[in-house]
């Protein structure tokens, strides 16, 4: 066994016992446990990790716990986790509402409200996409190489949440996907629009897109303004109307 102290920052905290929260606390650690057996056997999942510092200096979780070090570990800093390209993602069944969301912001994103766990891990290590949950013990799985746990408990402060995280703001291109369905939209004239689109609509916008799959026409209304304003703030980001 090895005894170490650890000390958990910021959002990390939430995941704790109470009597571990907002200090250092000392934890003896099974056998040859890594850091990440650590972390996680305290509560945090590994795909929470933003950073890791033994002794003051940086450390990955693979690295073993010794007897005696000093650990802090950090939550991800806002955009740290942004990836070069547009982040793909798979949102777990409670998640639909935050699903919808993404994909307004054009973000290719995975959503069955039936999708066990199984499929979940599959699928993500497949497509390499990021699984958004509040399960906890589903991101500990070792095969999740990258995920996110979803504090928040309502959709705005979720899209929020993530949109910070990867740092959506600057990837995002709104209404290019269906929000149902997942596919990628395709501009049609407002002649072709006017069998599904109330006559007040079509004279007040100019811009129609329809999904291919469900046929569903899109145009940018009251929804997205909503949308836009609320992630302007957020991100403190300017979003073309
Ligand atoms: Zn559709």
């Amino acid at each position: 066994m090895a005894t170490a102290t650890f000390r958990f920052h910021g959002v990390l905290e939430s995941f704790l016992a109470r009597g571990h929260r907002g200090r250092a606390f000392d934890c003896a650690c099974a056998r040859a446990a890594t850091l990440k057996n650590a972390t996680e056997a305290l509560g945090v999942p590994h795909t929470e990790v933003g950073r890791l510092l033994v002794n003051g200096g940086p450390a990955t979780l693979p690295r073993s716990v010794r007897d005696g070090d000093a650990i802090e570990v950090f939550p991800f800093e806002p955009g740290a986790a942004a990836t070069a390209d547009a982040p793909l993602f798979l949102a777990d069944a409670h998640l639909g509402g935050l699903a919808r969301m993404l994909r307004m912001l054009g973000f290719d994103t995975l959503f069955d409200n039936a999708i066990q766990d199984l499929a979940i891990l599959e699928i993500a290590r497949r497509e390499r996409r990021i699984v958004l949950t509040r399960d906890r013990e589903l991101l500990k799985c070792r095969e999740v190489m990258r995920g996110c746990f979803v504090h928040a408990l309502k959709t705005e402060a979720q899209i929020s949440e993530v949109a910070a995280r990867y740092a959506l703001g600057r990837q995002m291109q709104p209404f290019t996907l269906c929000l149902h369905c997942n596919l990628r939209l395709q501009e049609v004239g407002a002649g072709a629009a006017q069998e599904q689109v109330p006559g007040r609509i079509l004279a007040r916008y100019a811009r129609f897109v329809r999904c291919p799959g469900c046929e569903r026409i899109y145009w940018e209304g009251s929804h997205w303004e909503h949308m836009r304003k609320l992630l302007s703030a957020t991100l403190d980001v300017e979003i073309d109307a």
